[in-house]
């Protein structure tokens, strides 16, 4: 079949982008080829919480300085109205997140988090809470302090890739599921059924894009994890936790929390695994280890809800890039654009991503174009095996010292060395 423009991948990124596509030009013909059925991906199982980068300009102004920090931050302020304007039971509850301290060497990030929003002029985005104003708004005996982001939202998220899936469908969006991509030829798109000729390709592949040659320095995998209680309303109401705040703590590999519509808990942990070289194995759906890392953080963190029973745990890959931002861009000398290492964070900024990549697909140099997701220069990754090997390596070193931390202890010299390597290196990935 002949398209303007063929996207691969049926996740947020996909549906957003060529949704953006056919609402900017409602007569150009949009084709989206997804593997299995749209939300397959991490888009249907994640955890839900919705946010743009107030949450993380502590970071992010590091890597892209004050002005652009402040830049995406601001352009993410739409991510949440866009999905109210989907007019669909998403479960959206807006009650903003939390980032907490739960061991003395967590303080730091929460302090910066208020630190960074307070120099940049936008102290209500990240507001410091002390142990006892967080425990107005959740009782946990190891929370030590935190920070308030107005900025978040949960979400149900399989609801909203179907909602997604829909709204697409109804804007015109011709949809092929069960339809992969096997080869990308410039103009041409092969799957097993047919081809598509188009002007231009979008490719919205997530961590199956870290196999592909021209990312493949730029990202790598890890697995992250989720665990689900039964559902707990009366526990909530005991820990007070009743304002529907997603919460994250202070750690690297963060523990994630979030209560649902229906009155579970939701807690995840994103010390998964880590690819090979790009490849998506069983690791990534089914790790035992890494889903009972989850549930030691739900009984860590919330001692009250220590009866309640986990009735689900699965998991799935996200990708990691190497300043933990995601990138867009265009592969040199073609028509074929990308978007991916959202680094675990990705369902808000989708969004985002769903906007440069339409405008990258139309030829478009604008407001979206310029951010810098799309124009930033990002840092590479070493090759395979060192990629793997180096990766797991810090991994292990720094999951020693947060959990060393977390108990009051210091972790052996060898992991504390070994977890400093990538800053003393000049590195962003892997740095605490
Ligand atoms: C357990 C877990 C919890 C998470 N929690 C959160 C959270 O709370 N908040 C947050 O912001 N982020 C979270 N994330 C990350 C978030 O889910 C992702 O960043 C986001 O879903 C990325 O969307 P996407 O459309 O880019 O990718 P995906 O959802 O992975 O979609 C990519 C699609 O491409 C398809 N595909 C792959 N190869 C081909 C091919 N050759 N041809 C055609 N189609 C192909 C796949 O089947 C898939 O459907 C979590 C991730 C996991 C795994």
């Amino acid at each position: 079949m002949r398209a303007d423009v063929c996207v691969i991948g049926g996740g947020y990124t996909g549906l957003w982008t060529a949704l953006a596509l056919r609402r900017r030009e409602p007569s150009a013909r949009v084709v989206l080829v997804e593997a299995e059925r749209c939300g397959a991906g991490p888009s249907g199982r994640n955890g839900g919480f919705v946010h743009g980068y107030w949450a993380s300009l502590a970071e992010a102004r590091v890597t892209l300085g004050d002005a652009d920090a402040l830049e995406l931050a601001r352009a993410g302020e739409q991510i949440i109205p866009a999905i109210r304007a989907l007019d669909a039971d998403v479960w959206l509850r807006e009650g903003g997140m939390l980032m907490v301290s739960s061991a003395p060497a967590q303080d730091r990030a929460v302090d910066e988090a208020v630190r960074a929003a307070g120099e940049l002029g936008a102290p209500d985005h990240a507001v410091f809470l002390d142990r006892d104003a967080l425990a107005a708004r959740v009782r946990s005996p190891v929370f030590r302090r935190g920070v308030f982001f107005r900025e978040c939202a949960t979400v149900q998220p399989a609801r909203l890739v179907r909602a997604l899936r829909r709204a697409a469908i109804g804007a015109g969006v011709e949809l092929h599921e069960r339809t992969p991509a096997t080869a990308l030829r410039e103009g041409e798109v092969v799957t097993p059924r047919g081809r598509v000729r188009t002007d231009a390709v979008v490719v919205a592949v997530n961590a199956w894009g870290t196999a592909w040659r021209p990312l493949s320095r730029n990202v790598t995998n890890f697995g992250s994890y989720v665990v689900l209680t039964e559902p707990v309303p009366e526990l909530l109401a005991e820990t007070r936790w009743t304002g529907g705040e997603a919460i994250v703590d202070g750690r690297m590999f963060l523990h994630y929390f979030r209560t649902t519509d229906d009155g579970r808990v939701l807690m995840g942990s994103g010390s998964g695994p880590i690819g090979f070289g790009g490849r998506i194995d069983r690791r990534f759906v089914n790790d035992a280890p890494t889903a009972a890392r989850a549930e030691r953080g739900l009984r860590r963190l919330l001692p009250g809800l220590a009866t309640a029973r986990v009735e689900r745990a699965w998991g799935g890959p996200i990708d990691v890039s190497a300043d933990h931002l995601p990138l867009f861009g265009t592969v040199p000398g073609t028509s074929t654009h990308f978007g991916l290492g959202y680094s675990g964070h990705g369902v808000g900024p989708s969004w985002l991503g769903g906007q440069i990549l339409a405008s990258l697909a139309l030829g478009r140099d604008d407001e979206w174009t310029s951010l810098p997701l799309a124009t930033r220069k990002v840092p590479r990754l070493p090759p395979e095996p060192l990629k793997r090997l180096g990766g797991g390596l810090v991994r292990a070193a720094i999951m020693r010292c947060e959990e060393a931390e977390e108990e009051g202890q210091r972790a052996p010299f060898p992991a504390r060395a070994i977890a400093e390597l990538p800053r003393l290196v000049g590195m962003q990935i892997g740095t605490r």
